[in-house]
């Protein structure tokens, strides 16, 4: 049984290395940039779709224009192309807003398709060096803390910043599951709107009022904001009550998100959660509202790292009927979403409508588990399972 997983590293490179890893970043993120904004003019001209390979073509031709290019391997920034499609595929699929301009705080990573030697026993642009330590053709030995073995075949690495730390993501192909990993040990998540987090197994966590009662306040405080005279020394008290109050909003919620996180990744080591369609959210305005409050995907990012690193298991699941289908029988039972109780007319189950999603959440990811045998699963900007 082979299994993708992504091992986390730290990385402690020399400052010369780090501006060569944040310039390298720079190039991949421009490339980013400059090839949306291609694929978008393209589009506006003549409806044509512009591929990964034309991206390709235009940058051998950017290179021969900005030499500068050529500083950095080429296949990170090959690899951008990939991110780029990924991304539209996650828009078209409702999975993801459509793609835009990266800033610099939000493009953090390069990712090395190929590790160690070729077939050819040629070094590729990142390997192991002698003793060790992470080697790059261009920069050296780079310096890394291997504080658990590194076991399986590297498929891909990923430099990643963090703060200003750097780390490195490696993509591995092992053979089986971790052995810390209890499949029977599982959930599955459904985020609902009365309440915070409702489990498959009936458990809930309730939405925080104290949160909903901030937040009023805070409404209260910035209608009266707009009533102020601009400029007056009234308007700028208000203006930093309205700031400190958000401010102590989001601290709130963060924490009452990490100690939930907290919470269940102690307690099971398979998680299922749906992936987000934000699309189909905003439509719903009311329905948005209440979401982005949640702090959603702050929730499931929380979710994701706690559980890698206590070797358990996040599984995303297609939310697709996920509330229509019968956990019990799998009849479809269409209901509108004001209708809070799933009744399955044909086995007769009566369960709340978020714990009969929770349900199904879980029935499809320990699906998703089971089918992993033999499929290779893409592991990258879209990760579908950390370990
Ligand atoms: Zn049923």
């Amino acid at each position: 049984m082979a299994v993708l997983v992504n091992q986390k590293y730290e990385l402690f490179p020399t400052e010369k290395q780090k501006e060569t890893f944040d310039r390298w970043l720079q190039y991949c993120r421009q490339t980013y940039n400059s090839a949306l904004l291609d694929k978008e003019r393209r589009y506006k001209q003549n409806k044509k779709n512009y591929n990964r390979y034309d991206m390709q073509k235009q940058l051998t031709l950017d290179k021969k224009k900005y030499p500068i290019l050529k500083e950095m391997p080429s296949q990170p920034l090959q690899e951008v192309f990939v991110r780029l499609q990924k991304a539209f595929e996650n828009f078209f699929r409702n999975d993801a807003r459509y793609p835009k301009q990266k800033k610099y705080k939000e493009y953090t990573s390069m990712t090395f398709p190929q590790f160690g030697f070729n077939k050819k026993g040629n070094r590729m642009a990142m390997s192991f060096s002698g003793n060790g330590k992470l080697y790059n053709t261009r920069l050296g030995e780079i310096d890394i803390l291997l504080h658990r073995p590194l076991e399986g075949t590297i498929k891909q690495l990923m430099i990643k910043r963090q703060g200003n730390r750097w780390y490195a993501i490696f993509c591995v192909e092992g053979q089986a599951l971790p052995t810390s990993l209890d499949i029977h040990n599982a959930i599955g998540i459904d985020v609902g709107i009365n309440q915070y987090a409702v489990l498959s197994n009936g458990l809930e966590h309730e939405n925080p009022r104290f949160l909903r009662k901030k937040e009023k306040q805070l409404k209260k405080t910035q209608r009266r904001l707009s009533k102020r005279k601009k400029g007056s020394a009234n308007d700028i008290k208000q203006v930093q009550r309205v700031r400190q109050l958000h401010e102590k909003v989001g601290n709130q919620r963060r924490d009452f998100l990490h100690k939930l996180s907290y919470n269940l990744t102690k307690d099971y080591s398979v998680i299922a959660v749906e992936n987000l369609r934000i699309r189909n959210m905003i439509r719903n305005r009311k329905l948005a509202k209440s979401i982005s409050d949640a702090g959603w995907g702050m929730f499931r990012n929380m979710l994701a790292y706690k559980c890698e690193r206590n070797g358990g298991i996040l599984l995303k699941v297609e939310p697709k009927f996920t509330s229509q289908d019968c956990s019990h029988c799998g009849n479809r039972v269409k209901k509108s979403l004001s209708i809070r109780t799933h009744i399955c007319p044909k086995c007769g189950t009566i369960l709340d409508r978020d714990h009969n999603a929770s349900r199904n959440i879980l029935q499809k990811g320990l699906d998703e588990l089971l089918t992993i045998n033999g499929i290779t699963i893409t592991v990258g900007q879209g990760c579908v399972r950390t370990v």
